[in-house]
């Protein structure tokens, strides 16, 4: 893409202010905190609910952006850049695309439904990518601004487009129809998924349907209810296993590991086969199977090609890897667009100064060799990238575009050559095509340790935490609390997400979580809740901000900052209003006060309570009480010492429950992890945490035989039994064992067995159908940490924290 201001103006009805209408733009965005942003980026100022683009407009200026599409101009930055005026910048966008597409008239493939969009496109992807410059949506890019994003990354070379549109509600469709402008849609399996934005499934169907106004075919599963809602002027292919009025009907018959289709289309009969054997792999695989017919490929074609079908898997994944390294591992495609994103998410999570990227050949860039690594050279050159590994016949020719370049030919080599190679203390990024099979890579570089892992879904972080700062006031400063590693979750990789949404505050409980996580580069303030007084010194050190809580703690921290001669150190005062932890009591508050009058040395940066009842509707006197205590304390202290802090008091249910007492400031603590007190608001929240292990080994035991310790389980009839490497000593409550709870194996229960064991557990498999080295999920969507621990008598908190530290963490955005 290359355009010029001025050209741009009229397509997005923009009125100029600025100095330069002839600038040229390459390339556009929306996030402030791409490293990719330059001089000849266009950058959309989106408002949403909890964001504002146009706060980093000063930031993106100084870093050398000057082109900018706002709703309003800041009147500081007049004269200092171009501005495009316009009333909405999502809009602007979406008009921008949609203009944009249209200079284009290659065939567009537009796929939407509720679930298979993101597996048929890559799907598609693969099978079409040997006849076809294919340009498609990067991961799941399907949003109302996603989707405006990846049609903008089309340029001249290409020659057949895949796009998803996803959609949420009513209204939406109709936008997205403009920008992708498919010509030839595809329908994918219309479920339950998102169902509350519509009334019914009419409602949803119709809005799915505005997709494909103007396509020259539908494919789709032939369907009643759906066809009563098409327009009967559009051309359908349709396929099914039932209707024989159907174009294509195609009988699915699965074995163990596969799935032969028999497919009758006119006069034709062929057989394929395709490596899976669940319903929606075997359907998504004949939407695509359809676009290959459509296309008029050969039958051997398509058997070639359907029978490499794999599994689609569009998570960046973060791993500890050996010698103090991070891995993000995103080893499944290799284009342009795509790294783009992955470089982007390694500066977000990135933990060490030192970044490398191991990148295989680029596919379906669709622009020439010379050109596309050039780019490449770019981006990775703004990215900051201190060495690059490329492997593949291709990228080993362009070494010399990158910094610090190792180049390979095959993985092969690079694996024989891996011990010459030190990596340590670094982030690595590992990005290839499928067919280099980079996973050999990750798995080499990855930290040794067993099976079981605690996956964490950085995505559903980023979700809790904007439901959270939706119910606050926009004035309402945010601290999260981050104690116990994150209650249980993470404690780096977690304050990283937090301080790239820039969240005001940090909580620890003591100062050695504080000291890691400056270590480790995070730069938010950090309030240590319980700052032992041999740790005020380190404290200070690293710039750590002190809970003080009594008269005592408060003596002994001025004592050492006066030593040091600090002047307005940051603390914070802890005031009893109830909880009867730590604090103040009112009694104290005169002596506070005489010590703290013209104190030049410490500054109290905030003022503090705790409720001790804020989910527990029985006790809302005792806590307005204490909101009121609050309040005429805290007040006292403002007005004798003339200060301004910030007052804060509510913590996750009390921010849900006493919403008027958010004063300056919140404390988020367990909602971002997912979990609420409350039923309906659990419904909003999204799970972060699914801990997964793998089955051992599986056994058949007869009637009158036992299993585990003491014989507590007896077996009165023939029963299969998996055992499964996680025990009490991975944080797995005994009380959880002996039939009161289960684990999830393929979407079934599966009753513990016995008594859980120190390293393993053993439970009931008789009516699933799985094998050892199956995958099996303790808790996450099923059973979740809420419902364990109400059968075990404990709150969520316990069982999160619970978790040893030698189960790996892996972390992972969609
Ligand atoms: C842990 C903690 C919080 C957060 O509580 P949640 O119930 O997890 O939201 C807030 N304030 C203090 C002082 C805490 O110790």
């Amino acid at each position: 893409m290359t355009l010029s201001i001025r050209n741009i103006i009229p397509i997005i009805k923009a009125q100029f202010v600025g100095v330069n209408e002839i600038a040229v733009i390459d390339s556009v965005s929306i996030d402030s905190r791409s490293l990719q942003n330059s001089e000849s980026t266009l950058f959309f100022a989106i408002v949403g609910p909890n964001h504002d683009g146009h706060n980093y407009i000063s930031n993106l200026i100084s870093i050398g952006v000057s082109n900018f599409v706002v709703n309003h101009v800041p009147k500081e930055f007049e004269n200092k850049a171009n501005f495009l005026l316009v009333e909405n910048t999502l809009e602007a966008l979406q008009n921008f695309a949609s203009a944009y597409r249209s200079n284009f008239d290659f065939p567009i493939i537009g796929v939407t439904g509720s679930n298979g969009k993101t597996i048929i496109k890559e799907w598609l992807n693969f099978l079409l990518s040997p006849d076809y410059n294919i340009i498609r949506s990067p991961k799941s890019y399907n949003s109302q601004v996603g989707v405006p994003l990846s049609v903008l990354g089309i340029n001249e070379k290409h020659n057949l487009g895949i796009f998803e549109a996803g959609i949420s509600t009513i209204n939406e469709m109709e936008n997205l129809q403009k920008i992708i402008q498919p010509t030839i849609g595809i329908l994918s399996n219309i479920g339950s998924a998102h169902d509350e934005g519509f009334h019914d499934i009419g409602e949803k169907i119709k809005e799915k349907l505005k997709l494909f106004t103007s396509v020259e075919v539908l494919i789709m599963n032939k369907n009643k209810t759906i066809e009563a809602f098409l327009n009967p002027k559009i051309n359908t292919f349709s396929w099914s296993s039932e209707d024989g009025k159907a174009d294509v009907f195609v009988i699915a018959k699965e074995y163990s590991d596969q799935t032969e289709l028999k497919i009758t289309y006119h006069k034709l009969c062929f057989k394929i086969t395709i490596p899976f054997n669940d319903q929606a792999s075997i359907e998504n695989a004949i939407q695509c199977l359809m676009v290959l017919l459509y296309f008029k490929y050969d039958q051997d074609t398509i058997q070639n090609r359907m029978q490499l079908l794999y599994p689609v898997e569009m998570r960046l994944k973060v791993k500890n890897g050996s010698n103090n390294t991070t891995l993000i591992d995103d080893s499944y495609s290799s284009d342009y667009q795509s790294l783009k994103i992955a470089l982007d998410f390694l500066e977000s999570q990135k933990q060490y100064k030192k970044k490398t990227l191991i990148l295989s050949d680029i596919f379906q860039s669709g622009l020439v060799l010379e050109e596309l690594y050039s780019k490449v050279s770019h981006l990775i050159v703004s990215n900051k990238i201190n060495r690059v590994i490329a492997i593949g016949a291709t990228i080993s020719t362009f070494k010399n575009k990158f910094p610090n370049c190792i180049a390979f030919e095959t993985t092969e080599k690079f694996i024989q050559n891996i011990d010459t190679i030190s990596f340590e203390n670094e982030t690595i990024l590992i990005k290839g095509a499928r067919h280099f099979h980079f996973e050999e890579i990750v798995s080499l570089l990855e930290e040794k340790t067993h099976e079981t892992v605690l996956e964490i879904n950085l995505n559903a972080i980023s979700h809790n935490l904007n439901y959270f700062k939706s119910k606050l006031s926009p004035k309402t400063k945010l601290m999260v609390m981050v104690k116990a590693f994150g209650y249980g979750n993470g404690g780096y990789e977690i304050a990283k997400l937090l301080s790239h949404h820039k969240v005001d505050y940090l909580g620890v409980a003591f100062a050695d979580e504080g000291i890691s996580l400056k270590n480790a580069g995070i730069d938010l303030p950090i309030m240590v809740l319980n700052p032992e007084n041999t740790s005020f010194s380190a404290i200070i050190q690293h710039q750590l901000e002190p809970e003080i809580y009594s008269i005592k703690g408060l003596n002994a921290f001025l004592k050492i900052a006066e030593q040091k001669k600090l002047k307005h150190f940051p603390i914070h005062i802890k005031l009893d209003t109830g909880m009867h932890r730590l604090g103040f009591e009112e009694e104290t508050i005169d002596e506070l006060i005489a010590k703290l009058k013209d104190n030049k040395t410490v500054e109290v940066k905030s003022i503090l309570s705790h409720l001790s009842a804020s989910d527990d509707r029985m006790f809302v006197d005792f806590t307005l009480s204490q909101i009121k205590l609050f309040e005429k304390l805290s007040s006292k202290l403002i007005s004798e010492l003339q200060i301004n802090p910030i007052r804060h008091i509510l913590n996750t249910s009390g921010i849900s429950n006493y919403s008027q007492a958010q004063f300056d400031m919140v404390r988020l603590g367990i909602g971002l992890y997912g979990v609420s007190n409350d039923e309906e608001e659990q419904k909003l929240l999204e799970n972060v945490g699914t801990l997964k292990s793998i089955i051992s080994q599986i056994r058949t035991i007869e009637e009158g035989e036992s299993v585990g310790y003491s014989r507590r389980f007896m077996a009165t009839k023939t029963t299969k039994v998996a055992t499964i490497p996680i025990g009490y000593a991975d944080g797995i409550s005994r009380h959880w064992g002996n039939g009161v709870g289960y684990v999830t194996i393929k979407n079934k229960k599966a009753p513990i067995l016995g008594s859980v064991c120190m390293d393993m557990l053993m439970v009931d498999i008789s009516d699933i159908e799985c094998k050892e080295g199956a995958e099996v999920t303790i808790f996450g969507d099923n059973p979740t940490v809420s419902f364990m621990a109400k059968q075990l008598g404990t709150i969520p908190y316990e069982i999160m924290t619970s978790i040893s530290q030698r189960v790996k963490r892996v972390f992972y955005r969609e």
